[in-house]
């Protein structure tokens, strides 16, 4: 079960999209998750837009179909000061699949192929995509297809430019994008309410099933086991299925190997951390969205500045083109200083990979080198891992960017070595005071 506060930013995420930014940070920042129940969920208003109350229902509708969007049932959202005239109306339980009319196909309409921006970081997995789109279903070799790469880089944009575009050709098409955990709850909810059978019957007419997260099935045999299903059925029907994930089948945890397998049994491409030149293009075409003109070299400021991920370094352009409306001041040079130090500050980022691989190659008496190095004996890997350990703990960067600057490693094997070292804190206390010790030393 996530939390309101998780699922709530996940709300965000979508409603970012439907309104400007004015009106995003101002109305809809300040408002904070509070509890939910089966159809509604409710929210407290902070002081400062309390008053604004009206003005904050009148984006009901976008915040309501975000949220419906996120849990995949019906959901309202309620402030919490009006909640006691609502407690007294009995709630009704919803199920979804009878309640809504309207055909939710879960498309974002801002993600398209048109705004994606094409790079060496990538290519691939952006070729396998169109190819996908202009012919689904129809090439075995491409279903299903698998995107997998860190967060923020532009997977779940890539998704839903895959269903946008068919729909699109293909308006007839019975497409559907599904997060993971969407998907699991749907599936609680019909065994609770004893609706299977319309579960089944939903996910397997479709002609193009998008589901995304689904590192999430880890630990979920129920979830899996159906997913294996609806899955069988999709491909044996020539449906497309499309999946993203933060990391490869083989490496998502207590995955059963037959759904292994069959995840494998298509192309699986990763999207790695854009360079230079494509973060700034991308941030070229997001400011275009926005009808706003940068000049180029605070993009490329923006851009050689953040380096942990696509969606931050959105943010920071936002904040930016926010900080010269709201206090009338042109967007120059010295403003995106000034907001990028601050975004920097709040994350801890005098720390840095390399001062953390010194601390710790000095700590073990060893030199960064070997420490960086193809050397797979022990205890060095060891080390190494803690060393990753610790920068994913300790810093916003990337675990791409993490993983190049320890020998050109991908993200995966940094993943590892991290889940390796997570689990050796559990049942090895000397060497978690050990870690504990290095990480005071880094932390001052
Ligand atoms: P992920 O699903 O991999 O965590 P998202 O798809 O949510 O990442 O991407 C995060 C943000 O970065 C989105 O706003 C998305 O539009 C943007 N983005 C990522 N890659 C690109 C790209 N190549 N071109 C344009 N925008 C991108
Ligand atoms: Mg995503």
């Amino acid at each position: 079960m996530m939390t309101a506060e998780q699922y709530w930013q996940k709300a965000l995420e979508i409603i970012m999209t439907e309104l400007n930014d004015v009106t995003y940070t101002t109305f809809i920042l300040p408002i904070e998750p509070v509890r939910y129940t089966n159809s509604m969920f409710i929210c407290t208003l902070s002081i400062k837009i309390r008053a604004y109350k009206d003005m904050i229902k009148k984006y009901s509708a976008t915040i309501d179909k975000a949220l419906t969007q996120v849990f995949g049932k019906k959901m309202r959202f309620v402030i919490d000061s009006d909640l006691e005239e609502e407690e007294n109306e009995e709630e009704e339980v919803h199920f979804p699949y009878k309640r809504s009319r309207v055909k939710e196909n879960g498309l974002i309409d801002n993600y398209r192929f048109s705004n994606f921006i094409v790079g060496p970081s990538n290519n691939i997995a952006h070729a396998a995509a169109v190819a996908v789109a202009d012919n689904p279903g129809e090439d075995d070799t491409y279903n299903p297809l698998f995107l997998y790469g860190g967060v923020g880089l532009g997977k779940t944009h890539l998704i839903h430019a895959i269903g946008n575009h068919i729909s699109e050709y293909n308006p007839e098409a019975n497409i559907l994008y599904v997060s993971c955990e969407k998907f699991t709850n749907e599936l609680i909810e019909a065994i609770k309410y004893k609706k299977t059978l319309e579960f089944k019957e939903k996910y397997r007419n479709l002609d193009v099933l998008l589901i995304d997260d689904v590192q999430f099935l880890s630990g979920k045999e129920g979830a899996q086991e159906e997913f294996f299903h609806t899955f069988n059925s999709l491909v044996d029907d020539k449906k497309q299925i499309v999946m993203c994930s933060d990391r490869k089948p083989s490496e998502i945890q207590t995955l059963t190997d037959r759904l292994v397998s069959r995840m494998s049994k298509g192309l699986i491409f990763d999207i790695k951390f854009p360079d230079f030149e494509t973060r700034t293009a991308i941030l070229e075409k997001k400011a275009e969205g926005k009808n706003i003109s940068i000049p180029k070299d605070i993009l490329q400021y923006i851009a050689y500045s953040i380096t942990s991920n696509i969606r931050e370094m959105e943010g920071a352009l936002n904040k930016i083109i926010m900080y010269a409306r709201f206090n009338n001041r042109i967007i120059n040079m010295e403003l995106a200083e000034e907001v990028i130090k601050e975004t920097i500050k709040t994350s801890k980022s005098n720390i840095t990979v390399e001062y953390i691989q010194q601390t710790v190659a000095d700590f073990y008496k060893v030199t960064v080198d070997e420490l960086v190095s193809k050397r797979r004996t022990q205890p060095l890997t060891t080390y190494r891992h803690i060393a990753m350990y610790l920068c994913r703990k300790l810093l916003e960067d990337s675990l791409e960017v993490v993983g190049y600057k320890f020998g050109k490693r991908d993200h995966s094997t940094v993943m590892n070595g991290c889940d390796r070292i997570s689990a050796l804190i559990e049942v090895n206390e000397e060497k978690a005071g050990e870690i504990a010790a290095i990480e005071k030393r880094i932390t001052g």
